[in-house]
This record gives structure tokens, sequence and C-alpha cells, in this order.
């Protein structure tokens, strides 16, 4: 489904106790709120005015409808007036979409001529939202609370962001993973439970034969490979001149797709260690489909694979990434991959080169290289902690790379981890952040954690303030507390 096909149901609360005229003028102030967050152009889709719950059966209706509603990506709340909370809690019990509670008021400020005791009970939300917020957490609820006047940029960005998040999980509990092999030999942080994973995040992985990749590539015409060539002659400067090579990773491209979009697949992982029939580790064709906003993740790491297709549609500047080396003297690390850095990372336009490849032994693949921008961002892990998963979030700020390094050749970013390399890198590996993440312009740990609470998954920020003797102890009692749940 299409992003902007969703929809976002606006949920009033109120009651009968203040008669009918009140109720109209909630139901007036209230589309003129969902009309004008429609209008900011902030939004990336429609909220619809649905309905004042003033009974118990009547949120009951209105939740069981947002459940069976695929269009319906969350429903936001906001009590206009009071609105006694028992007549919600059937319904609220029942809810399974993301789930905003929007304390705000019609007026900004308290009119001094004319407030009166009508007034009083129209703009009570100072105490409706309190009841609400009460059943909010009498019931557990994984909510999100965002407080300030509706007309407040700031407050309208924030909701924005998490309608992104909201839809990100929508995408997330319909999301296939096509793994070409197994996750590289040997290797722990990529494997994980695949069925908790489907239970949690909704992600479907399964794996499909190198040989049917081959012999889907074996149909690939010229013409097709033609069209894709001039594809990539619009989007990359060329510098090579060993155009068959291109050619190859185009027919692999075209082959991926063919076989990723049979079978509704976004995302994809392959390895190295089984490119049984190949001839080039696919790089720029990996790179030119996660461009489209295919996930990918290298070495059979269909985690960040999924997530990294996960978080394309909550920020589109997203692309999977591997720490690689550091530079200890400044505190900078420095990201790439042996092939696969997404183009959407890129600093100006990525060139295609053909080099040869110590990985894989196989012949030397074309890649897309460049530099990433600079600017703030995140890089998020998912890991499989037993029993559990745990999202890992570190705020980052992407640097100009600081040298050329004329003879690497493949794509890559600079950045400086939060708080700074020393901590931030001690905090990772206190957590059991993987080398593979999600390294994103475009979403922040605020996105990542409502995230984590819609996904019912734990979460952990590694930011500004955090030092490893105070994440330890997180660490310790959230151990703890998953154990408990
Ligand atoms: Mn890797």
């Amino acid at each position: 489904m299409k992003k902007n096909n969703y929809k976002f149901w606006f949920v009033i609360g109120s009651q009968f106790l203040y008669g009918e005229e009140t109720l109209k003028k909630v139901e007036e102030d209230c589309k003129i709120i969902a009309d004008e967050l429609n209008a900011s152009g902030l939004l990336s889709c429609e909220i619809i005015y649905k309905d004042i719950v003033k009974t118990s059966d009547g949120a009951e209706k209105i939740i069981k409808d947002a459940n069976y509603d695929d269009t319906c990506a969350g429903i936001i709340t906001f009590c206009h007036t009071f609105s006694p909370s028992k007549m919600w809690i059937n319904a609220l019990a029942s809810l399974q979409k993301p789930y905003l509670h929007f304390h705000t008021q019609f007026n900004k400020v308290i009119p001094n001529e004319e407030i009166d005791m009508d007034y009083m009970n129209l703009h009570q939300s100072a105490h409706g939202d309190r009841e609400h917020g009460f059943i909010g957490a009498r019931l557990k609820m994984p909510r999100k609370i965002i407080v300030g006047y509706w007309k407040d940029a700031q407050v309208q960005e924030k909701i924005a962001k998490w309608m992104r998040t909201a839809i990100g999980a929508a995408f997330s509990k319909q999301l296939k993973v096509m793994r070409f092999g197994d996750n590289m030999r040997e290797v722990a942080v990529t494997e994980g439970d695949k069925v908790e994973v489907q239970l949690k995040l909704g992600w479907e992985v399964n794996t499909w034969p190198v040989g049917a990749l081959v012999e889907e590539m074996d149909k690939v015409t010229e013409a097709e490979i033609d069209e894709k060539m001039d594809e990539y002659k619009a989007l990359y400067d060329f510098a090579t001149d060993d155009i068959e090579t291109v050619r190859y990773q185009a027919k692999e491209e075209i082959a991926m797709k063919k076989m990723l979009d049979r079978e509704n697949c976004c995302a994809f992982s392959n390895t190295f260690q089984d490119l049984y029939g190949m001839k080039q580790l696919p790089g720029l064709a990996t790179q030119n489909l996660m461009r489209q906003g295919y996930g990918y993740g290298g070495e059979g790491d269909w985690k960040v694979s999924a997530l990294t297709a996960v978080m394309k549609v909550m920020g589109e500047h997203s692309a999977f990434m591997e720490d690689y080396t550091y530079d200890l003297e400044n505190g900078i690390s420095l990201g790439a991959h042996m092939l696969e850095v997404c183009p959407s990372l890129a600093e100006g336009k990525p060139k295609i080169e053909v080099h040869p490849l110590g990985i894989g032994d196989r012949e030397d693949p074309a890649r897309l290289v460049f530099e990433g921008k600079a600017g703030k961002g995140i890089v998020a892990s998912l890991i499989d902690m037993g029993g559990r998963l745990r999202l890992i979030v570190q705020d980052i700020e992407c640097i100009k790379p600081t040298q050329s390094m004329p003879n690497l050749p493949v794509a890559r970013v600079m950045w400086k981890p939060a708080p700074n390399l020393e901590v931030g890198a001690h905090c990772w590996i206190i957590a059991g952040g993987a080398h593979h993440t999600v390294l994103s312009y475009d979403c922040d740990a605020e996105m990542m954690r409502d995230f984590a609470r819609i996904m019912d998954i734990e979460f952990v920020h590694i930011g500004k303030d955090t030092t490893p003797e105070e994440l330890e102890k997180e660490l310790f009692l959230a151990d703890l507390a998953w154990k408990l749940k």
C-alpha cells in the first residue's frame, strides 16, 4: 500500500452531560483542528475527524472499525471536555493500531471577559485529558503523548513525525524479506529468531535459492539491459570503460527486482559466500535497488535489511551501513561496506567504478562510489537478545569526509557518534549493537523510540548524556523487566 493512502482517525472525547449545544461546538472545533492540521503541509497523510466518544458502545465501535480498516494507520485522541474514562476501557483494551494522545486545547489563551462556566465546561481538556491519561496509564497502553497548542509549528512537526513512524509500523506489519542464501558462516549478530521477529514486527523472512536468481538472470534480455543502462547514465557518472561489467550488474538488478516484485518482497539479503553461478557480487545492482526503496543487508543480515526498508518508509534518506574503521585522533567513525552503500546518502552525483574485490572470489564488480552528506543523523541496530528484540539507536553528526582517500574503492560516510567516539563506542558495545546499522538523516531517536513502543520491543538510546555506568544500570534493570513481561 502506498504511504499516502493511509489515514489517521481523530477521535474526540466528551460526554452527554453538557448538552447538545456543547457537543455541536466540540464537533465544530475538532473539525477545524483536523482541517488546519491537514492544511499545514507537514503531514504525510490525512487526519480524518471521526466522531465524538460519548458512550462505551460508541467507543468500542470506533476502535473495532479502526482495527479492521487497513487504511487506518493510527488513532489520535483529544478530550475537548471531560470524558469519563471507564467508557473507554473496552475500546482501548482492544486497540491494535498506534495510538497518539494529543493533549491540546482549542483556544491558546484564557479570554478574560468571555470566560464563564459554559466556557469552562467546553474548554476543559486540562482535566478531561488527565482522566484520559489515567486510563492510558492504568491499561499500560503503548501510547505517544504530544502536548502543546495545535497551531504551533513544533507541535505539528511532532505529529507529522509520529505519523511517519506509525506508517513505518503499518509497513513493517506486512513486510516480506527475500533471502538469497543463508547468513555468513559463524557470524553471531546477524542471526535471529524469525518467528519472534514475525510475531513482533510482522516481517516474513524466507529464503530463495541463488540458482533461481541465476535462472532469472539468464532470461533478462539485451533490450532490458539497454534500458537499465540508460537509467544508470541519467543518475550516475561513468568512471569506467568496462561497460560489460556494468551491464552484468544491470542484469543482476533486473533479475532481483523481478523476483522481489513477484513475491511482494520489499527487502532482501545475500552473501558473498553463496554466489553460485554468479560472476559478480551485486554492487551497483544492490545500490540502485536501495535507491528505489528496497531494504538490503549484507552477509545474509535480514534483520538490518528489513529495518532499512522500514526506516526508508519513515524517512527517505536511510540506508544500510557498517562501522568500518576509526580516526581515533579526531573521534570519527568511517562507515562503508564492501560495495553496498545506498546512493540516498550521497553528496553529489555518485560515480560508477570497477575495481577488484578480494572477498567472494568472483570477477571485479561495478559499484557506486561517493561521499556521504554532512548533517545530523542516527545509526540504528536491531539485535536478538534471546526471547526479545533490542533496538539500539545512537545520535551521530555526519561530517564531510576529512580526507579524499583516493585508493578507497567504495562509497564512504564519516561521522562523530554521541556523546563522543570513545564513550559512544563503549556504550554501543555494552548494549551489544551490531557492526551493521541503518544510518538515517531523516529518522531521529524519538521516532525510533516510538516505533519500538508501538512494536513492543526494547529500546536503547545513546545520546549526548549517556554514560557507560548509567547505561549498564539501565540495561540490568531492563533485563529484569523484560523477563517479567
Ligand atoms: Mn557487512
